[in-house]
C-alpha cells in the first residue's frame, strides 16, 4: 500500500514512454494534450523511423531526413523531453527506468518496444536475408544490390550472373 506523502510526491513525476516509434511518440503527443505533468520520451536511437516509406528511401524517391526525422527536432516546443539510451532494466516497484548508468523515476510508464525481426520458420532466413526495418538496414541492402550487379556485370556465365541477379523477398 503506497502512503499519502507517496502518491502527492508521484504527482511531480513524469510519465516516461519508453520507445519512439508509432506508438511511443503519438502516446507522447495525444499525453501531451491530456496531462500538464512532465513527460519523457526514450528511445535508443536519434529518429525515429517512418518505416511504410523505407522502401522509397532505397528506391532513392525520398532523402533520409524525410523519413527519419531527430527526436529532438520533432519535440521541439512540445515540452516532452527527449532521452537517447538503451533501457537496460525497469524496477516497477520502485517505479524506476534504467539507462546509461542513470535513473529516471516515473509516474506512469508506458512500453511501446515494437518487435523484433520474425522469420516465420522460413529455412535459411535468418541465416542469409537482410531484414528491412531501420534506416541501416536500407543502406546495407542498397549497398548489397549494388555490389551485385556489379560483380554480375563481370560475370561471363550467364546462370551466375543470374544467380547474383535474383532476389527473393520474404
Ligand atoms: C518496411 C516496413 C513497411 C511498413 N509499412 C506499413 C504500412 O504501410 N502501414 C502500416 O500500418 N504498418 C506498416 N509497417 C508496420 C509498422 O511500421 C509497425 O507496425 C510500427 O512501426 C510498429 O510501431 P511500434 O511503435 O509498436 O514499434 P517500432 O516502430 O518498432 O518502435 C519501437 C521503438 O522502441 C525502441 N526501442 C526498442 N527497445 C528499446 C530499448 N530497450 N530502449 C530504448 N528504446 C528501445 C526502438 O528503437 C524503436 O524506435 C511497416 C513496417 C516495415 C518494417
Amino acid at each position: 500500500m503506497r502512503s499519502p506523502t507517496e502518491t502527492e510526491t508521484d504527482d511531480n513525476l513524469p510519465i516516461v514512454i519508453v520507445g519512439g516509434g508509432f506508438a511511443g511518440l503519438f502516446a507522447a503527443l495525444h499525453l501531451r494534450d491530456l496531462h500538464s505533468g512532465p513527460i519523457i520520451l526514450i528511445d535508443q536511437t536519434w529518429c525515429f523511423v517512418f518505416k511504410p516509406l523505407l522502401y522509397e528511401l532505397l528506391s532513392s524517391e525520398v532523402k533520409l531526413e524525410l523519413i527519419c526525422p531527430r527526436y529532438d527536432r520533432l519535440l521541439h516546443n512540445t515540452g516532452i523531453t527527449f532521452v537517447l539510451g538503451t533501457v537496460e532494466a525497469i524496477d516497477l516497484d520502485q517505479k524506476q527506468v534504467k539507462l546509461n548508468g542513470l535513473t529516471y523515476s516515473y509516474r506512469y510508464l508506458v512500453l511501446a518496444l515494437g518487435s523484433t525481426t520474425s522469420y516465420f520458420g522460413i529455412p535459411g532466413a535468418k541465416e542469409h536475408a537482410l531484414s528491412f526495418r531501420t534506416g541501416y538496414d536500407v543502406f546495407a541492402l542498397g549497398q548489397h544490390l549494388r555490389n551485385r550487379l556489379q560483380i554480375a556485370t563481370q560475370t561471363e556465365d550467364m546462370e551466375e550472373r543470374r544467380a547474383m541477379l535474383t532476389v527473393a523477398i520474404g
